[in-house]
């Protein structure tokens, strides 16, 4: 009778597949891995032979360049691939596009690992798909009953009002490079907003990639502030990081949003200086990571990066077993 952590165990470089010899979203350089999704803190550069979706092999060569791997090696979602017999499959996650969930099977038993995941819809990506297995391995980066995202469309509703609101004034969007920038700009797009949008350098590269595989993301202009216009009544979209440099503040009087799942912590808005706090998700909040728990019902649920006690509680207040993953190095303070 194989265990679990037989087939996938802890390990300081991340969670490691000793049959398959292989680890999944590596911290540190291993000669073989599988990755779920392009975020830095899970698609690090320097490994020897990488397997994922195609979309998140570009993302990896975009931001490390060609030679981020020596092998790399491309599967669809769906596909199944062979490691030394552990038969690995990516099916969507729903975080950002090329984001997957690396399932490993082996002697009947499996385990599904969600990498980043949300339920809800994103005109970026394809839905999460929930797979059967034994072993449920979920994030938990917003695991606590506060943690209750709302609806997207209504957000960037607040946006386009305040907008509509202050003509006078630029609206200055703070959003994650990867997958948070284009996902806004879709819906945004969506919202019926058809006027250029501009965005901040580097986010160019990024949104490139993604037109190039399908998301059609309108007309962009770059936001340089030496050009005449003072962007009184656009949008203008760039990495948090950039709002409270130097780049941000030579917008005149503009009013600053940041779309994040932190965003629905008072604190952080104010600590942050956002004026209107945007409460938009890549991951799931406590309803859909207990929903999706409940939903494939594992015979175990292991809880990794964020806050797992809440979740090892419910889960067996409902009569799921369930235990807390110490992995390190998971950062999900931006790409949240
Ligand atoms: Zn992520
Ligand atoms: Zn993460």
């Amino acid at each position: 009778m194989i265990r679990p952590q037989d087939l996938l165990c802890p390990r300081p470089e991340g969670l490691y597949c000793p049959p398959g010899d292989f680890y999944i979203d590596p911290v540190r350089p291993v000669p073989r891995a599988v990755i779920t999704h392009g975020h830095s803190d899970h698609a690090r550069a320097g490994h020897g032979a990488v397997l994922a979706t195609r979309e998140t092999l570009d993302i990896m060569a975009e931001r490390y360049g060609q030679g981020f791997t020596a092998a790399a090696q491309a599967a669809a979602y769906g596909e199944i691939v062979d490691r030394d017999g552990v038969q690995v499959r990516l099916a969507p996650a729903g975080h950002v596009l090329g984001s997957a969930q690396a399932v490993v099977a082996w002697r009947g038993l499996t385990i599904a690992v969600s990498g980043d995941y949300k339920r809800r819809r994103d005109p970026t990506c394809p839905a999460f798909e929930p797979v059967a297995c034994d072993v449920f391995v979920t994030e938990a980066t917003f695991g606590l009953p506060v943690f209750r995202h709302p609806d997207d469309g209504g957000e960037i509703g607040r946006l386009l009002r305040s907008v509509a609101q202050f003509p006078e004034r630029s609206h200055l969007v703070g959003a994650y490079a990867l997958g948070k920038a284009q996902r806004v700009i879709r819906l945004i797009r969506e919202a019926g907003w058809d006027r250029p949008i501009y965005v901040h350098g580097a986010l160019e590269r990024l949104n490139r990639l993604y037109e190039a595989h399908g998301v059609a993301l309108g007309p962009l202009l770059p936001a340089t502030t030496t050009q005449k216009t003072n962007f009184a009544g656009e949008i203008v979209i760039g990495p948090p990081s950039a709002l409270a440099d130097r780049w941000g503040r030579r917008f005149p009087d503009p009013v600053l949003a940041f779309a994040s799942g932190w965003m629905g912590v008072r604190a952080r808005a104010r600590q942050r200086g956002v004026e209107l706090p945007l409460v938009i998700s890549d991951h799931a909040d406590w309803d859909e990571l207990t929903a999706t728990a409940a939903e494939i019902s594992p015979s175990e649920l292991w809880i990794t990066h964020g806050r797992e006690e809440a979740l090892v509680r419910w889960a067996e207040l409902n009569g799921l077993s369930a235990r807390a993953l110490a992995l390190v190095g998971y950062e999900d303070e931006d790409d949240a």
